[in-house]
């Protein structure tokens, strides 16, 4: 492919034909820059759309941006305009949002599977052992909450050598952006309605994305079933966080929609305020806490001393919601994710073979490396390291790896305390998407790449025991990055958000 133009400032120009490529499958065409003003218009156009709309991130430049709001506030990195997807794939991925809602409901229910799974892995992974441990301590006290609130984000790539929608993975806990993706969709769609017909692009093939009024409405139904008219939801944030306007815009929907209100706080604050009551109902200071929502804790910096796992084990313990509780925060795991891709382990939570054909149907080659036929497929990987992705398992992006380092990897784990290490990792399949141009904007400057996108969707579950309340998919995140970059990831700073232009 030709290379990508160098970055440039707002104000340079391209032509109406430079976007034609979006209503045409012409992925692989790099658009040309000549003088005509759109970009120019466009780009400042975009800027202060974000600005007015609240699309917008901490500036990393700035100290006090990510702990106070309204300090240093930045426009979120976006695509310009909404990325070229085929409407058959995005329809796929939307059908399988129930399904997986359930698959992850079912996993989290079954405490032999998790842990039986994620055995081997608990010796070579300190924090998989950590949470392993709040499960098994949560199994013997009895989990107090009988209801069950998932908001899950299943991500998708789409593979050129076969033309299938892979599942990238499902994230469980603290998936990110119904807010700031639901608003770069209504960008794109203004930024549209702006250019009139200039771009060959239709507002109606950019479908409207509700993630953040699903988010709302699945903890407003959470609240609703808990039962108590006086309780807040529980917020648990990092102590520094540069996307929270994302979270904000949560709570700010939440009781602008429903009227309920929702607190933040850290695991040391939770610990400094927490307290359980009677029957474990949790307070942070005098207010009843309902729904705990975790935006922490995914990740093993999250819990730098012993204060923040005691702040955990206390949430766990309380009778309020957990989004997610343990069982679906391990559900999550990538080790769980290459055993539901085995052959007959889909069919131990399904009965119905058509929604197991579906939900096999996305599945990337997954290969553990922790059981006795792991060798042949250890060697392929270090023989043809760019075919696989190895994966810990962590979350929140720039964990994985690729490439040469993939063989260095796992020469080094396999030679290393008779290959212990290895259980810590999962091998996937190198899922290859289809490159078109596009043009990223990252503070206020954009540069025309040729890029890859990745599919999320949110979906919505809440089971209250036996009864299902909500299971729904709730809106999509669309992130684009340069096909150079291996990692993804938003917050991360690898990719920028992103929104699909149906074909
Ligand atoms: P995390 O939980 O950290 O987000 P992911 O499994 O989503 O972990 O991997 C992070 C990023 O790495 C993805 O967003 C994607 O860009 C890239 N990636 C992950 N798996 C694959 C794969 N099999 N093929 C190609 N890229 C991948
Ligand atoms: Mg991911
Ligand atoms: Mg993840």
């Amino acid at each position: 492919l030709p290379s990508a133009d160098p970055p440039g400032e707002a104000g340079r120009a391209m032509t109406h034909s430079d976007f034609g490529y979006l209503s045409s499958q012409a992925a692989a065409v790099t658009p040309r820059v000549n003088d005509e003003p759109l970009v120019s218009d466009l780009v400042p156009q975009a800027l202060s759309w974000s600005s007015l709309n609240g699309l917008v991130i901490g500036d990393k430049n700035h100290k006090r941006s990510g702990t106070v709001p309204g300090i240093g506030l930045v426009h979120a990195p976006f695509s310009l305009l909404p990325s070229p997807f085929p409407r058959q794939a995005f329809s796929q991925a939307i059908e399988l949002a129930p399904l997986f809602n359930l698959l992850a409901d079912r996993v989290s229910q079954d405490a032999e599977f998790l842990q039986q799974t994620l055995a081997r892995t608990r010796k070579a992974d300190h924090f998989i052992a950590r949470l392993l441990d709040i499960h098994l301590q949560m199994l013997d006290e009895g989990m107090k909450q009988k209801i069950r609130l998932g908001l899950h984000r299943s991500d998708y790539m789409l593979d050129t050598a076969t033309g299938e929608l892979l599942q990238v993975e499902i994230n469980t806990i603290a998936s990110s952006f119904p807010a700031l993706g639901s608003l770069v969709a209504s960008l794109h769609r203004h930024l549209i309605d702006w250019c009139g017909d200039g771009l060959g692009l239709e507002a109606e093939n950019v479908p409207q994305n509700g993630a953040v009024d699903a988010f709302a409405q699945a903890f407003a139904l959470a609240w609703k079933e808990y039962g108590d008219n006086r309780a807040v939801v529980l917020m648990v944030v990092c102590p520094e966080e540069r996307n929270m306007y994302d979270q904000y815009w949560l709570a700010l929907k939440l009781f602008q929609s429903y009227g309920i209100k929702m607190i933040r706080k850290s695991f040391t604050q939770v610990l400094a305020e927490g307290t359980l009551g009677d029957n474990n109902t949790l307070f942070i200071g005098k207010q009843v806490v309902s729904v705990v929502y975790y935006r922490a804790g995914y990740s093993p910096d999250d819990y730098p001393s012993e204060s923040e796992w005691d702040a955990r084990l206390l949430l766990e313990r309380s009778a309020a919601v957990k989004c997610p509780n343990i069982s679906y925060h391990l559900a999550g795991a990538k080790k769980i994710q290459q055993e539901l891709a085995k052959p007959g382990v889909v069919e131990r939570f399904f009965e119905n073979k058509e929604d197991i054909t579906k939900v096999r149907s996305c599945f990337a080659g997954l290969w553990g490396l922790d059981d006795e036929n792991s060798a042949a497929i250890i060697e392929e990987a270090i023989r043809n390291p760019e075919g696989f992705v190895l994966k810990p398992q962590r979350e929140g992006g720039g964990n994985n790896i690729y490439g040469a380092d993939v063989s260095k990897k796992l020469v080094e784990l396999r030679d290393t305390d008779g290959g212990v290490g290895l259980a810590a990792y999962i091998l996937m399949q190198r899922i290859f998407p289809p490159v078109h141009p596009a043009y990223l904007v990252h503070d206020g400057i954009w540069s025309c790449e040729e890029t890859v996108s990745e599919l999320g969707i949110f979906s919505a579950y809440i089971r209250n025991g036996n009864k299902e309340v909500l299971n729904t998919e709730a809106g999509y995140l669309l992130r684009t990055k340069s096909s150079q970059t291996n990692e993804g990831g938003v917050a991360a700073g690898y990719a920028v958000l992103d929104s699909v232009h149906l074909i």
